[in-house]
């Protein structure tokens, strides 16, 4: 594979701040980080990933929406962009979806909810009335392209018959299945061991086979023989952290490829420490193996896509 790269879509990991503190957040969300770009430094951004070619942004946090200047940035993101989603906790309910639903651009607005488990699960991980917010959400956004996404753990590989009832029942055509990762908030013996993952690929083939076409299920590698797969990070999808600095993969903190507030994303697109890492996960998940120096290879998952 070559060092040079297309046009990535962007992840953008708008704030640290939550309004949820949910037992298995990988990145610990709660208080916005005291650094995070403020709303002209996104602006500014926003402009340069838009001059540079991006088509795709993808914001997710934290939980954007507890930005106060979330409602004026997604409204600039959607002139700026042919396609954004945005990944939230929902727990904003019926008023965030009317608020969507009635934003300019909206067609090119994909909302992706997190939903974990029926009522008991979904509620216990997260926070009471979180479940019933995100139905009320779902609701409100009938019209908008939107799909359902799950971070699957011990306490809800049950739950999954049930979130594919959500999906066709509620007429949501898409539902990203991702493994909780055994770091953060998620403790080891909380997060999938290998007999977990197989299950979860197992039931992810079943589900898909019984649903058909009403519903398109994404899950990530959970394997460390799919990890084996040439990576997409760093490649065509790239991360800006809360703080502006940019890295290949979310879920390796020390692979910071630059920095935005002083170099331009292109030089660190083009940049040497991109390349390298873009040849080292041609070879296969780079998360698994860095993850693995802590936590154990065993243990660790591959890339996903960002908390909320
Ligand atoms: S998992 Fe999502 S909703 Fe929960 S605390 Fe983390 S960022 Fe917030």
């Amino acid at each position: 594979m070559s060092a040079d790269s297309p046009i990535p879509a962007v992840e953008w990991l708008s704030t640290q701040g939550c309004n949820l503190r949910c037992r298995h957040c990988a990145p610990r969300a709660g208080k916005p980080a005291p650094n995070e770009l403020e709303t002209a430094e996104v602006q500014a951004l926003f402009g340069q990933l838009s001059e540079f070619g991006v088509e795709r942004i993808h914001i997710s946090g934290g939980e954007f929406t507890t930005r106060s200047d979330w409602h004026e940035l997604l409204a600039l993101a959607l002139r700026s962009f042919a396609q954004v989603t945005l990944t939230t906790n929902a727990l904003l309910g019926q008023p965030l979806g009317r608020a969507l639903v009635e934003i300019e651009g909206k067609e090119r607005l994909h909302v992706s909810v997190s939903l974990d488990g029926g009522e008991l699960v979904h509620d216990r991980r997260r926070s009471r009335g979180s479940y019933a917010a995100a139905l009320a959400l779902l609701a409100e956004i009938g019209s908008l392209s939107k799909e359902i996404i799950t971070t699957v753990a011990r306490d809800n590989l049950g739950e999954l018959m049930h979130l594919r009832e959500v999906c066709l029942v509620r007429g949501v055509p898409c539902w990203t299945i991702q493994p909780g990762l055994a770091m953060g908030r998620l403790a080891p013996e909380e997060a999938l061991d290998s007999a977990g993952r197989r299950a979860l690929q197992e039931a992810v083939r079943s589900l898909q086979a019984e649903a058909g076409a009403a519903l398109r299920i994404i899950a990530p590698p959970t394997t460390e023989r799919d990890g084996a797969e040439p990576c997409r990070c760093g490649r065509d999808h790239v991360v800006i952290r809360p703080d502006g600095r940019v890295a290949a993969c979310v879920f390796i903190d020390d692979a910071g490829m630059g920095d935005l507030r002083s170099q331009s994303f292109a030089e660190i697109w083009r940049g040497q420490r991109m390349r390298a890492f873009r040849l080292e996960a041609a070879r296969g998940c780079v998360a698994l193996s860095h993850l693995g120096a802590g936590a154990s290879r065993a243990e660790g998952e591959p890339p996903a896509a960002g908390e909320a």
